[in-house]
């Protein structure tokens, strides 16, 4: 085994690698980006190197400088987590050359796998059914025009050399075929470099289901299934392991290919085969096939780990050692069921928009695990990916970790910056995926119940309105405005993106009325507030913003009213960048009208892209960026004028 190992990552997965391999008596060595020199993976790791500036071109994607790290630290072996260099070929063929342990497959197992449609002509080869359609080398468009319509609408372009679901189409009609491959080229071309597609069925209320698999080079194991259905523009949202519905006999026939499919390649490590299900009529053993490989270890993997009681690091260390595979197919079986959710800075009803932030509190519940790679205080900085981490929950049952998942998101408590939470919870109690009717298309569905903000209940207002006033802790006799002579004060707070004034009278210690428009509220001390008789919940202040962990985290701010009224009558006449990012397109042009809505430009940052629309109607005066561009958060894009403004 080795003594040190080098996790060149960052974040929930390098801290994630650290804790199994600390308790393996390993020491870690971390490296870090100018962004991350406080982070939580630095602090939690034996040592660490700096590796540069806090793009992921300037660091973490530096192959030389990360081995250089290792050379110099001592390491004899290097993890890749996930994401980054994690199935880079070239990389792991130089950290061999270097003479160190690439914790992962051999460069040429990634390299048969790394694009999707040689990955399905090798598995055809193997045995392992694939999505019927045409993955071959031909790209003229009249050529693939007619294998589309061999294949039969709706058909999926996707980008051979795709990821994280960019440069995917889906086409449901004939028609729209050419303008749909056009625009997957580009997006391919751009992305990854590279414009070729391949052509697929698309699978009918598909659903997401992957193997889990284990190879020491030779011989490969499966770790059962992980549904991965609940999706968002074909981005993995909750994940759930095994897969509700599942027969032993599809089971074994997944497993089995996934299996052949793993040692077809002679892969070492962990790995995943993701198929899609056809779930239109329940699950049939003829009714799966490969879509690709991802040869590496999942964000996903701790459901496996719960149902397996396998350590999936530990095995990855062990065989990256040299070990053979640690049990054989007939040691593994699944106990009970389990759920995993991804808690990210993100705002859902603005079109799942990451958010950056400071997070100024962040507690988890004991009774869930939580693998996460900040701590109160840390930032969610535009550099890196938004995510904040995983709960995962296990349970006898199904019924029972989904009913503990909703519980400990309930018992999540985050503030700082807009997270997913309250989507997530929604999601947890979401009746169709209760009794286990899940594909792919259940969040665009049902996306409008699952963002319902529902009206902030007045007791939550008025104990932050308790917090504002500083009356939240434990009542003295001295305190109270006038003790002998009750009286309403005036306190200003946000709730609903407008500043409302809210009164309170202190009527002694430990009781007081909140008049919350009209509605009074009664507030009384009885180890603890209770409010209209129902316990206060916890509750965090920071700056002008108090956060009361009910419902998910209701943030409301309290309002300076002296600072009021000078916020006001700024216009929304400069479209401003979010965050800092590339600037994809500018669709909008000088003198061109444009009503409220109107796409003005595409800015891509954090593996997104995203929609920059005109708040209001007017007329474009300026374009301040072109194409290419790189921006800074808060880079003024363009100005917009006002009709008569621009007549003038
Ligand atoms: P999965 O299929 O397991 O959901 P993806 O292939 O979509 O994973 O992405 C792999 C992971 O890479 C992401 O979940 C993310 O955590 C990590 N990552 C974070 N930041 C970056 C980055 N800037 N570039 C590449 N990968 C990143
Ligand atoms: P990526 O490399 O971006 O992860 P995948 O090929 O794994 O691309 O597909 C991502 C997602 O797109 C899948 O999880 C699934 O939701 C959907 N998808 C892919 N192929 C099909 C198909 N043939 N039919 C229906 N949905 C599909
Ligand atoms: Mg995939």
């Amino acid at each position: 085994m080795f003594d040190t190992i080098l996790i060149a990552n960052r974040g929930e997965i390098a801290c994630r690698v650290m804790k199994t391999a600390q308790v393996m008596g390993l020491r870690c060595v971390a490296v870090y980006s100018d962004a991350d020199a406080g982070a939580m993976h630095v602090a939690m790791a034996d040592a660490a190197v700096h590796i540069g500036g806090p793009a992921p071109a300037d660091s973490y994607l530096r192959g030389d400088a990360i081995i250089a790290a290792a050379l110099a630290s001592g390491a004899q072996a290097i993890h890749p987590g996930y994401g980054f260099l994690s199935e880079n070929p070239e990389f792991v063929e130089a950290v061999e050359a270097a003479g160190l342990t690439f914790i992962g497959p051999s460069a040429s197992a990634i390299r048969k796998m790394g694009l999707k449609d040689a990955a399905k002509a090798l598995m055809e080869k193997a045995g392992v059914p694939v999505v019927p359609g045409y993955h071959g080398e031909r790209q003229e468009p009249d050529f693939l025009a007619g294998e589309a319509d061999q294949i039969g609408y709706p058909v999926l372009i996707k980008a051979v050399a795709g990821g994280g679901g960019k440069g995917m189409r889906l086409v449901e009609r004939p028609e729209d075929f050419a303008e749909a491959l056009k625009s997957a080229q580009s997006e391919a071309r751009t992305a990854f470099g590279n414009p070729a597609v391949l052509i697929e069925k698309y699978v009918t209320k598909p659903r997401h289901i992957e193997v889990q698999v284990f190879g020491d080079g030779t011989r490969a194991v499966h770790l059962f299934e992980r549904d991965c259905s609940l999706q968002r523009r074909h981005q993995k949202v909750i994940e759930e392991a095994p897969a509700p519905g599942m027969t032993e006999e599809m089971r074994q026939a997944m497993g089995a290919a996934a299996v052949r499919a793993a040692e077809a390649i002679g892969y070492s490590g962990a790995g995943t085969i993701e198929f899609i299900v056809d779930g239109s009529d329940g699950l049939r053993p003829d009714g799966f096939w490969f879509m690709e490989m991802n040869t590496r270890l999942q964000v996903e993997h701790p459901v496996t780990e719960a149902i397996t009681g396998v350590d999936l690091v530990e095995w990855q260390l062990r065989v990256a050692a040299g070990e053979p595979l640690p049990v054989r197919q007939e040691d593994l079986s699944i106990t009970g069921h389990a759920f995993e959710a991804r808690l990210y800075a993100e705002d859902v009803p603005k079109g799942f928009l990451p958010a950056t932030g400071r997070l100024t509190h962040l507690a988890f519940p004991e009774s869930a695990r939580a693998d996460t790679g900040v701590r109160a205080g840390d930032e969610i900085s535009p550099w890196y990916d938004p995510m904040i981490s995983k709960v995962i929950t296990h349970g006898p049952t199904r019924a029972i970790a989904l009913k503990r998942l909703a519980r400990a998101l309930e018992e999540t408590q985050v503030a700082g910056t807009v997270t997913n939470l309250a989507f997530l919870g929604a999601l947890a109690r979401h009746e169709g995926f209760a009794a286990g009717d899940v594909d792919t298309g259940l969040i665009a569905r049902d996306i409008d119940a699952l963002t319902d903000t529902p009206e902030v209940p007045a007791p939550v207002i008025a104990q932050a309105a308790l917090v504002a006033l500083g009356l939240d802790g434990k009542p003295a006799w001295d305190q109270g405005f006038h003790l002998w002579a009750p009286a309403w004060r005036t306190v200003t707070l946000d709730w609903t993106g407008e500043a409302r004034d809210l009164r309170v009278m202190v009527r002694g210690p430990g009781s007081a009325l909140v008049d919350v428009d009209g509605l009074v509220v009664e507030a009384l001390w009885q180890d603890g507030w209770q409010l209209d008789g129902t316990a206060a919940a916890p509750a965090a202040r920071s700056g002008d913003t108090i956060t009361i962990f009910a419902h998910h985290g209701i943030s409301i701010r309290v309002i300076d009213p002296l600072a009021r009224d000078a916020a006001a009558g700024a216009g929304a006449g400069v479209i401003e960048a979010p965050m800092p990012g590339l600037v994809r397109a500018v669709l909008a042009k000088p003198g061109q009208q444009v009503t409220a809505g109107d796409r003005l430009a595409v800015l891509e940052a954090m593996k997104m892209e995203h929609a920059l629309t005109a708040a209001r109607d007017g007329v474009v005066a300026e374009v301040l960026v072109t194409e290419g561009q790189q921006v800074e958060a808060g880079a003024p894009l363009i100005r917009l004028e006002d009709e008569a403004e621009a007549a003038a």
